[in-house]
């Protein structure tokens, strides 16, 4: 971000609360109405700038923009929560570029850019999504790749899991219900809360039956260890060829296998895979879950969960 700030800044007021730029620390209580943007992401040339350089000044703009929901119209109320702004910023820069510009192919370049990155950032004893943060040098800290790669990353995760028609309306949701019930100051409860009314509505209704674990009861129940807990599980399939049975399992995954096996971290994963005879790479074929509360679990020879 340092290398942004050489460039020419721009403020001019807006009638609509938005920041451009990379002044992060200064967002989550923006209630500001003005525009940030600096030179470079405004000297763009279709016909003489380099593609690569295109998409980051696309990207650039459509994450700021994101920011007047997530950072302006409704915004954290404590430091800790940073990535209720940063991680949707980061997880509609790619959706929104790939909405204006379909053939960059935005999806594929998220897993590189964004989860491989955060991966790398969360495999040595990092800090959770959600962390303390008591002096200005720990607010400037947790302005990492944990809130903006692993939140876009954990997001869109989310997102498969209970398909994009629900998350889009969960979002709605929030943003209404965050903006008009609470002033627009939010913290993780909020979400949720916002998810869980679409999830799990009245009953006699069965949306979160049909996308979610038997046992849970809340979206939190799934997104808990994602948000609160450091690190990322490996899992390891392992196919038995007597029984034709395929086991998984789940550990954190830690760069050193002394600080692997004194870590019992386990989180409910959302898990897809295909098979030979049953090709398939859509994000919810073969959707099963992994509970946290089990060890392992069995995929039979047909594929089905058990
Ligand atoms: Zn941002």
């Amino acid at each position: 971000m340092s290398s942004r700030t050489n460039g020419l800044v721009i403020w001019s007021p807006l009638t609509h609360g938005t920041m451009f730029g990379s002044t992060k620390l200064l967002r989550p209580f923006s209630a500001v109405t003005r525009v940030l943007i600096w030179d470079i992401y405004l000297l763009a040339d279709t016909e003489r700038t380099k593609a690569a350089r295109l998409e980051d000044v696309v990207s650039v703009v459509v994450h700021e923009s994101s920011h007047q929901w997530f950072g302006d119209l409704v915004t954290p109320m404590k430091w800790d929560h940073a990535w209720l702004n940063e991680a949707f910023a980061t997880f509609f820069e790619y959706a929104g570029t790939s909405w204006v510009e379909p053939t960059w192919r935005m999806e594929d370049l998220f897993v590189v850019e964004q989860v491989q990155v955060a991966f790398n950032a969360d495999l040595k004893g990092s800090h959770a999504m959600t962390s303390s943060t008591t002096t200005p040098e720990s607010v400037s800290a947790t302005f990492d790749h944990i809130i903006y790669n692993k939140g876009g990353s954990v997001l869109r995760m989310i997102e498969n899991a209970i398909t994009p028609a629900l998350f889009k309306e969960s979002l709605q949701h929030y943003l209404k219900v965050a903006s008009e019930d609470y002033g627009g100051s939010v913290d993780p409860d909020t979400l949720w809360d916002a998810f869980d009314d679409i999830l799990f509505p009245p009953p006699n209704t069965t949306v979160a039956a049909s996308l979610l674990p038997k046992n849970v009861e809340s979206i939190r129940d799934v997104t808990h260890e994602w948000i609160n807990k450091p690190g990322f599980p490996l899992v390891t399939f392992t196919r038995n060829y007597t029984t034709n049975v395929t086991t998984v399992t789940q550990h954190r995954f830690l760069l050193k296998k002394a600080d692997m096996d004194a870590d019992n971290t386990t989180w409910t994963i959302p898990l897809t895979y295909t098979t030979a005879s049953q090709a398939s790479f859509q994000p919810r074929d073969n959707l099963m879950w992994f509970p946290k509360t089990e060890q392992s679990v069995e995929i039979p020879q047909d594929g089905s969960k058990q």
